[in-house]
């Protein structure tokens, strides 16, 4: 008979269980355990809680180069195959002026995309060229003022100008959400240390508040979380109901990461209260490739060794999961926000 050490009687056992709970709960914050009803799905893959969000729609889609209608058309499907596993249905796709001209009929045939029109200079940033592209079928704006101040055309006044104010009432009556990449981090970096900057980022964000306050009824994402803490986002969103942003190039937890629960706790405190303001978007052009994934033994592994996209997608999807919001809270980020902003109903499988 096999020796044990110690009797198993309840009282030993019960020792034992409260052992093995008090070292998982020692770990420090970075590699806290999770030791619950979901145990089994951690350690399968990452903090799989999918059977909590029913799918993603992605607000913040690039277009990419391409030559003809058909590289386009194979980029759409390459870029919802390689996404469809990771429940990503619908999404915002930011065309550039020049493309939607050569592309508007390809793209309007596809309902599982929302074209966006992406203005990136002074002559598209008017009210007349809104209401011509909306007629062809543009369902919102994303704005890179970033660029445009980079290359130095334009100082911030410019956005502020009458010109912009009336862009931006046209927004306002033709229901046009705007994305807007305005403030980053990288910013002062890539003007160089030599070419000391006319204004701080504090200056971007207060002009973009001050035209948020200017246009009540206009919907301002910020792209990438406005590159600001939850904590800040969280007191400009109490002050500015128009005020939103997408999560994209901002909030990620790498495979094997998890939050402190303290962090976590803070958090879940922000996302809950502003789940109606906060959405799920990745950053990433259409993917362009000219081989088909071949489907392996393996085809999760497949498409992670292949596809950074993948990668960056899950990693944000792992953020969102990790914060275990209530059920309704999540699918606001998800999906729902968008749909209630562009007013058109929940994707379901045809
Ligand atoms: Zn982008």
């Amino acid at each position: 008979m096999l020796h044990m050490p110690f009797k198993l009687n309840p009282i030993s056992m019960l020792i034992c269980t409260i052992m093995i709970f008090s070292v998982a709960y020692s770990y420090d914050e970075k590699t806290y355990w999770k030791i619950n009803d979901d145990y089994v799905a951690d350690t399968w893959y990452g903090w799989d809680h999918s059977n909590r969000i029913d799918y993603y729609f992605d607000v913040h889609t690039h277009f990419p180069k391409v030559k003809n209608e058909q590289e386009i058309k194979s980029a759409i499907e390459n870029h919802f195959n390689t996404l469809s596993a990771l429940s990503v249905r619908k999404m915002c796709l930011f065309i550039h002026s020049d493309d939607w001209e050569k592309y508007k009929d390809v793209i309007n045939k596809d309902n599982r995309i929302v074209p966006f029109i992406y203005i990136a200079d002074k002559e598209h940033f008017t009210s007349e060229y809104l209401a011509t592209v909306v007629k062809e079928g543009i369902k919102g704006v994303k704005l890179h003022s970033r660029g445009m101040l980079r290359d130095k055309k334009y100082d911030i006044s410019f956005f502020e100008s009458e010109q912009c104010q009336k862009f931006y009432s046209k927004c306002e009556e033709l229901k046009l959400p705007i994305v807007w990449h305005f403030i980053t981090a990288l910013y002062e970096k890539e003007r160089g240390k030599e070419q000391p900057l006319p204004f701080t980022r504090k200056d971007l964000l207060d002009a973009q508040l001050r035209i948020c306050k200017k246009h009540p009824r206009l919907v301002l994402i910020g792209a990438h979380m406005n590159d600001l803490s939850e904590k800040r986002l969280s007191a400009i969103m109490d002050e500015y109901p128009n005020f939103y942003v997408d999560l994209s190039a901002a909030a990620s937890l790498w495979e094997g990461e998890h939050f402190s629960p303290g962090f976590k706790k803070e958090l879940q405190k922000i996302y809950t209260k502003h789940s109606d303001r906060f959405l799920f978007g990745v950053d990433h052009s259409l993917l362009v490739y000219k081989d088909t994934i071949v489907a392996s033994a393996d085809l999760v592994a497949a498409l992670r060794e292949n596809h950074w996209v993948w990668y960056v997608t899950e990693s944000l999807q792992r953020y969102i999961k990790q914060l275990d919001l209530p059920q309704d809270k999540a699918r606001n980020i998800a999906h729902r926000n968008i749909e209630r902003i562009l007013n058109i109903p929940e994707w379901k499988e045809e």
